[in-house]
Order: C-alpha cells, then sequence, then structure tokens
C-alpha cells in the first residue's frame, strides 16, 4: 500500500478536499475485467488526460484532459457511494497526472479500498490499497514507484515485449503479482504468452475479461 508518510485528515482538510475538480471522461459501476482483481464489482473512475500516448492504446478520448468536464471530488465520491461499491479503480489517461490525495482520502474515508492502474510514468500521490503497473516504453516508469507495486501487469505485442516486462519485473517487490495480457487486436500475443509463462510459471495471464463478456 502507497500512502504518503505521516498524512492524518482532518476535518477541515476533508471540506477543502471535497471542493478539488478533476477531469473525468467517465466512472461507472462495473466488474474488474482484468488482472489480478478480475471479477471483482468496483467502480471505475477513469480520469482524462495522458502523456504515455501508446500507438495501440484503445481510450484515446482520454488523451486530452481539456475535451472532458471538470468535476468535483464530492460528487465523485458520492456516486460511488451510492453504487454500492467496495472497491473504486481509478484509472485513465494517465491517473497520476493528477494529485490524488483529495480523492483518495475521501475515497477511503467512504469505506472504499482504492486501486489504481497506471503507467507509473508520473510522481505517486495518494493514497492507495493497490497498484497495479502497467509499464510502457514510450515513457517508462519513475523507479521511485517501483516499490509500491503489488501487480505488474505488460501488454504485450511482440518478444520484445516480453524483454520489457522482465526488465521491470526485476525493479518490483518480491510478492508482486506478475502478468502477461495479450494486446485484444494482436491474437498472435496469445501463443507467444501461453508458452512464455509454461516455462516461466512465476508469470500468469491477464485476460480482458469484459471484452469477451462484453461488459462495458
Ligand atoms: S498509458 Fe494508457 S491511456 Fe495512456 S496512451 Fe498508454 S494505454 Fe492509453
Amino acid at each position: 500500500m502507497y500512502s504518503l508518510k505521516g498524512h492524518k485528515v482532518k476535518k477541515k482538510s476533508a471540506s477543502k478536499f471535497d471542493e478539488v475538480e478533476y477531469p473525468l471522461m467517465e466512472d461507472f459501476y462495473t466488474i474488474q475485467g482484468e488482472g489480478a482483481h478480475t471479477g471483482k464489482p468496483s467502480y471505475f473512475i477513469r480520469l482524462a488526460g495522458c502523456d504515455v500516448q501508446c500507438w495501440w492504446c484503445d481510450v484515446k478520448d482520454s488523451w486530452d484532459e481539456s475535451k472532458h468536464p471538470r468535476i468535483k471530488t464530492r460528487e465523485i465520491v458520492s456516486r460511488a457511494v451510492d453504487s454500492g461499491a467496495t472497491f473504486a479503480v481509478i484509472t485513465g489517461g494517465e491517473p497520476l497526472l493528477h494529485n490524488l490525495e483529495p480523492l483518495t482520502v475521501r475515497l477511503k474515508e467512504n469505506g472504499l479500498q482504492v486501486h489504481i492502474e497506471t503507467s507509473g510514468s508520473s510522481p505517486l500521490s495518494g493514497h492507495l490499497d493497490w497498484i497495479t503497473l502497467s509499464p510502457k516504453r514510450f515513457k517508462k516508469p519513475l523507479d521511485e514507484v517501483f516499490p509500491y507495486v503489488d501487480e505488474l501487469k505488460v501488454v504485450v505485442l511482440k518478444n520484445k515485449d516480453i524483454e520489457w516486462a522482465e526488465l521491470n519485473a526485476e525493479k518490483c517487490p518480491g510478492n508482486t503479482r506478475l502478468l502477461l495480457q495479450p494486446e485484444w487486436d494482436t491474437p498472435s500475443s496469445v501463443d507467444l504468452i501461453v508458452d512464455y509463462v509454461k516455462k516461466n510459471p512465476e508469470w500468469g495471464i491477464s485476460l480482458q475479461t469484459h471484452k469477451y463478456l462484453n461488459v462495458p
């Protein structure tokens, strides 16, 4: 778990945090479709803005944060609480482009566990119960992120992505869940991953089950 050292939440700062705005592309209650928490009902908060810009990105609409409304923390948290979810997943875009302290503190105060999916290419912020690092060669993760990684999930198109996965795994804590995920539009990556995981059982496979099941 990552948490700002020595931070204590005060009532006064909580009300101030409620006023902080984030560019929000979408938020919705769904089932986590991939990674170590696959199958868990989760409230997804997709913040806009990304400076990584992977060519195969399936949420390119998230890149330009100016195209999306700025929503107050109070409103986002209230929608998450009303959904009945016990997990919030903050994703993007690249969510660490924003200071996550206000949003994560208020989510946690309201009883939600906070997970994040990040490329790790911007500094950590906020209070995070689970960090999924999905490193991208286009903008590498910062060294300061690695000690806090709970799950390393690498999207694979070709062999060199597996080499990239191993390079990142070397920097993660020993108990990190190691997952390779086929790129959805590159079916040939499946054989590559299956073969690799059979020979290297410390790795597992993450599938985008929400796409197979058509869960939004
Ligand atoms: S880091 Fe994520 S949101 Fe940004 S371009 Fe890559 S896949 Fe898309």
